[in-house]
């Protein structure tokens, strides 16, 4: 409840910022920090560079080297659960690649990301809340990579004819649809377990190099919950986003040719718009670009309104990583 008054304060969009522990090559390598570590706290933190403070910036939570997953899920927990009392919810994991996207949403078995940690805590709420309200809950999994959608969750054999045909639809008022796309009902942990498996099993599939092919892409999961009041029998339908984004470096220029110029726009252009459109949002502008990449128009029904939007910058601590870091951390200012 304070929670969410906070919220209503401050507007619908969050920033954490996560920068990971060095590596042991880079430890070995004697990697100088461009982070200070001891600056991070109070959701705040401060490049250095040559040894010397170069710029502060400021975000809703900082999470250093140290923090465990638990840790962030904590914080993380109050935005995901939202979307039981009917709200819409976004949550992005934006980043260079190597800094831990995919440590924070998907995570590790010994150490579960987000979205593991996310269902697990709505089945824990449901089954809370379960004398005044029944849910409903299926998950998807898709990706979009080079500004095609793919179904995580069709079977190898069918996946080239369904690769085509994914579009999104406008089936009313705000409301878009992805016609054909498998949204799989699970009833525990189990089930979910399998699912976000299969999922992250696909990824891999058709793809020669699996890391260069899941920097390229956005993998996202979408949770649809169907509520119930048991006692009013009030129904409300809401969305959670959970994306793992393509990486945010700029491409060496003698990379940038033929098919990969094509690709390397079209990531940018997911991006891009995903940053204007939420900076859009910020500033309560009137026109919100939705429409510039699959992406954006994928989310838009659960960006903006009453939606709620967070975002985890993703960094690396290491100084060969500064110019990338700066960027990350000013776009991440920006859609503040
Ligand atoms: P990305 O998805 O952004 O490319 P990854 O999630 O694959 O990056 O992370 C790169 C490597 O760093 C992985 O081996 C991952 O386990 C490790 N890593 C990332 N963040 C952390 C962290 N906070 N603590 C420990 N290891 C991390
Ligand atoms: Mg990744």
């Amino acid at each position: 409840e304070l929670y969410n008054k906070v919220l209503e304060l401050k507007g619908n969009i969050r920033v954490f910022c996560r920068c990971r522990p060095l590596n042991s090559e880079e430890i070995a390598a004697g990697a100088s920090l461009a982070i200070d570590f001891e600056s991070v706290k109070d959701g705040e933190l401060t490049v250095i560079s040559n040894g010397a403070p170069k710029k502060t910036f400021r975000f809703d939570a900082v999470f250093g080297p140290q923090a465990e997953q638990a840790d962030v899920f904590q914080d993380t927990a109050p935005f995901a659960t939202s979307v039981l009392d009917g709200y819409n919810v976004c949550i992005f994991a934006y980043g260079q690649t190597g800094t831990g996207k995919t440590f924070t949403m998907e995570g590790t078995k010994e150490a579960r990301g987000v979205n593991f940690r996310t269902l697990e805590e709505l089945f824990h709420v449901i089954n809370e809340r379960q004398k005044l309200y029944r849910y409903e809950i299926s998950v998807s999994a898709l990706e979009v990579y080079n500004e095609q959608i793919r179904d995580l969750l069709v079977s190898g054999s069918q996946q080239s004819t369904m690769a085509k045909r994914l579009e999104i639809r406008q089936v009313g008022e705000g409301m878009h649809h992805v016609p054909g796309l498998v949204e799989a009902h699970v009833n525990n942990m189990n089930e979910v377990w399998e699912v976000l498996q299969t999922g992250s099993n696909a990824r891999a599939v058709g793809s020669t190099n699996a890391n260069e092919h899941s920097s390229r892409s956005d993998c996202i999961h979408c949770v649809m919950v169907k509520g119930e009041n048991l006692l009013n029998g009030e129904c409300t339908k809401s969305k959670l986003w959970l994306v793992d984004l393509a990486g945010s470096e700029r491409v060496a220029k003698t990379d940038v040719l033929g098919e990969r110029l094509k690709e390397t726009q079209n990531i940018n252009r997911s991006l891009s718009a995903l940053g204007d459109v939420i900076s859009a949002l910020a500033t309560k502008s009137s026109h919100i670009p939705f429409r510039n990449s699959k992406l954006t128009h994928l989310l838009q029904d659960s960006l903006g309104g009453d939606s709620k939007t967070l975002m985890f910058v993703q960094i690396s601590p290491n100084e060969n990583d500064l110019g990338e870091t700066l960027c990350s951390l000013n776009f991440a200012s920006r859609v503040r």
